[in-house]
């Protein structure tokens, strides 16, 4: 699988200290898109899912984890690694969070199981408002656990849009939903 990024503690893609988790490689090209250096699946990036298991319990072991937030990329590009790390997580916390380029209605059939939420579509500029953990309001935030709705509807109502700073070895990061003026 191709995995670009794991860092903790992500507080601004989701309720809590989570997990983020950067699937590289997405041929959607998105205009504007915020994280371009994903689009390609690069060799230097490829990893066994033994390994992000390892670097996942890493984490988990020494620190208080609230949920998984999968980004990237697009981790549904990756269907069969994708279900294969989704079914590990959920033994951790079924708070996992997920946003794709394709819609819930293109997934129709998809085995969809343990995604707490889908955030899904692909990213519109020109329609990049500033909503609560969406890049674009033609993409909606689908509350599929209903054990997590409460929480998430609490969240949504109150959070607002943050940037985090991650310092990583490719240099820092910069996490979050950015507006569209946003440079790199
Ligand atoms: S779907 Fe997401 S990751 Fe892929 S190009 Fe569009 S905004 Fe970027």
């Amino acid at each position: 699988m191709y995995i670009a990024r794991i860092l903790y503690p992500v507080e601004v893609l989701g309720p809590g200290k989570r997990i983020g988790i950067w699937f590289c490689g997405c041929p959607r090209r998105c205009k504007g898109c915020s994280n371009p250096e994903l689009w390609e699946f690069q060799e230097r990036y490829k990893v066994d899912i033994e390994t992000v298991k390892k670097l996942i319990n890493q984490i988990c072991s020494q620190n208080s984890v609230d949920g998984f937030t999968l980004t990237g990329g697009d981790p549904l590009y990756q269907f069969k690694d994708f279900r294969l790390l989704v079914d590990y997580l959920s033994y951790i916390s079924e708070d996992i969070l997920v946003y794709t380029g394709y819609t819930l209605a293109e997934l129709q059939g998809k085995n969809l199981d343990h995604v707490a939420v889908l955030i899904d579509g692909e990213y519109i500029e020109e329609r990049n408002n500033g909503a609560i953990l969406r890049g674009s309001d033609n993409q909606q935030i689908h509350i599929l656990n209903e054990r997590l709705r409460d929480k998430y509807e609490h969240y949504l109502s109150t959070a607002t849009n943050q940037i985090q700073n991650f310092a990583t070895v490719d240099g820092y990061v910069s996490v979050g939903i950015h507006n569209k003026d946003f440079k790199f």
